[in-house]
């Protein structure tokens, strides 16, 4: 085990910052957990389909990026798992890719990130994907009693501000496009650019659900609660601290005592999984 911690280290250490931070959200109205539902069920009612599906989501979205390469070539990935009492299970997923790979340019950021509404005349789909998905709240004046609103402020800064270009890095953050266009309704709100959490338009389209993504090389804060798990490459589990330090921006991975396995049989909280 103490090898496996070691090895951990050196892999943190050789392949350095995470470029791509991700969040994917289990959906509960998918097609896969509907199609279990019996009787008068609801997906809130089967809480153990739901963890079942977002598994194998999960392990096909990680198949995506890193075998097929979505994002370019993959050197490591690190991932947690947070499985909330009442929340959906979502997993958050750092990823760090080859030099050839590095995102590096606006013009990189436009084509693996978008913080916009498509034009639902030339993507429907993805027009109803992001609508449903990927709006935040909406807060602020317009919502006040939003979960995210802390001393009248939203905690993750909506609505952004319009902006014609992408920036690659202003005060350690990414800024990404959010051009001023004609607002759309959603449910019972008027919605425009400010308020759609990033997202890559292929993975939207494939596994239709709440999958945010963000450039983790720029983002000066992104820090990853502690206690979790961690699988080396022959497939043992150990569970380790990790954290995103902001100031030292470094990944830091420390040791702790290995438990079980099983989605099912996991306290609530963080389960953190390592992979090179
Ligand atoms: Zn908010």
């Amino acid at each position: 085990m103490q090898q496996n911690y070691q090895d951990a280290m050196a892999m943190v250490r050789k392949f350095g910052k995470p470029d791509l931070f991700l969040t994917f959200t289990c959906n509960p109205s998918c097609f896969e957990v509907l199609n279990c539902m019996e009787g008068v069920q609801r997906p809130e009612d089967r809480r153990d389909i739901i963890i079942r599906v977002f598994n194998m989501k999960l392990k096909e979205l990680l198949e995506d990026i890193c075998k097929h390469g979505i994002f370019g070539t993959v050197l490591t990935y690190i991932y947690v798992i947070e499985f909330q009492k009442r929340g959906l299970p979502h997993a958050h997923i750092l990823l760090t890719l080859d030099s050839e790979s590095k995102i590096r340019t606006k013009d990189d950021i436009d084509k693996f990130v978008s913080a916009e509404l498509p034009d639902p005349c030339t993507d429907l789909r993805l027009f109803q994907i992001v609508t449903k998905c990927m709006v935040h709240g909406p807060c602020g004046t317009i919502n006040i009693n939003s979960p995210c609103m802390r001393d009248g402020q939203c905690c993750k800064s909506f609505p952004k501000q319009f902006k014609d270009n992408a920036e690659e890095n202003v005060n350690g953050y990414p800024i990404y496009r959010r051009r001023a266009t004609e607002p759309v309704q959603v449910g019972k709100y008027s919605i425009d650019n400010r308020w759609v959490v990033p997202y890559n338009p292929w993975l939207l389209k494939i596994f239709n659900a709440h999958i945010n993504v963000e450039m983790a090389r720029m983002m000066p804060g992104l820090a990853a609660p502690s206690a979790y798990f961690l699988t080396t490459r022959t497939g043992e589990l150990l569970t380790f601290d990790v954290k995103f330090n902001g100031n030292k921006e470094d990944l830091c991975v420390s040791n702790a005592e290995p438990t079980g396995s099983d989605a099912k049989t996991l306290p609530p909280g963080h389960h953190c999984y390592f992979h090179s």
